[in-house]
């Protein structure tokens, strides 16, 4: 059934995602003063979760990857060493499906802008039409989508599906991330043939 019309849905295949939860009961957090029956350890932004006690990774409910856990746990332990760092920021988090074609995404997506009650400017681009998709022929079905927030013309959210579409990504994390203005980022020079230069295409239709 289709989750949303309710109707039948045909298909060849099925992905079934499950989903992993941390057992806190058993683990036993509850001795050092933490809820057993929460969904994710709640930290503060830098990562502490009761007095002595930092939580960091995909109990801290963040977004399950290893670069999620990698990036707090640099957090935390400057915070145990008493070194002075940047609180988390959560903004630009970055993930990518190794599918074929490759999916990466950052930040937010379209609905969740528009949830945000942001004034939403989208762009797509067919990867396929640009000249490095034509070079590539077959395999190079794909895409950019921009999100921008327009009132302060930064991007929010990108993704980036195709040939390593994670490693396109990386333009695009760098722009959500430091909030380079759309304008900026139109002014720049797109290397040729490449297929980041499909993010400069998306940036002429944002609309
Ligand atoms: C099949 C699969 C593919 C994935 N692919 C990707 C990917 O491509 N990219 C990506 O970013 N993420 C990927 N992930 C997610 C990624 O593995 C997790 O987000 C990441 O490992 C979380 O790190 P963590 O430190 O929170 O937990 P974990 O890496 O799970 O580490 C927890 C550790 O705690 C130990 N432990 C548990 N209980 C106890 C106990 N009672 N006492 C002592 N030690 C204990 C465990 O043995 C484990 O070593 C994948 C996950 C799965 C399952």
């Amino acid at each position: 059934m289709h989750p949303d019309r309710g109707e039948p849905l045909h298909a060849r295949q099925l992905l079934v995602a499950t989903g992993r939860r941390t057992d806190f009961a058993a683990l036993g957090i509850g001795a050092v003063g933490l809820d057993e029956s929460a969904r994710d350890i709640e930290v503060d932004e830098h990562l502490r979760a009761a007095d002595g006690v930092w939580a960091i990774g995909d109990i801290t409910g963040r977004g399950a990857f290893t670069h999620m856990s990698m990036y707090q746990a640099r957090l935390a332990a400057a915070d145990i060493l008493g070194t002075a760092t940047d609180p988390a920021q959560y903004h630009a988090v970055p993930r990518v499906t190794f599918t074929d074609p490759e999916v990466g995404a950052v930040g937010m997506t379209e609905a969740e802008a528009r949830d945000a009650g942001l004034t939403v400017r989208t762009a797509v681009t067919d990867l396929a039409a640009s000249t490095r998709g034509w070079i590539h022929k077959v395999g190079n079905a794909g895409l950019i989508k921009l999100v921008e927030d327009a009132d302060r013309g930064v991007l929010v959210g990108a993704t980036s599906v195709g040939p390593q579409g994670g490693e396109v990504l990386s333009a695009l994390a760098v722009a959500v991330h430091a909030e380079v203005p759309t304008h900026t980022l139109r002014g720049m020079i797109y290397a040729y043939p490449t297929f980041h230069r499909a993010i400069e295409t998306a940036l002429d239709s944002l609309a």
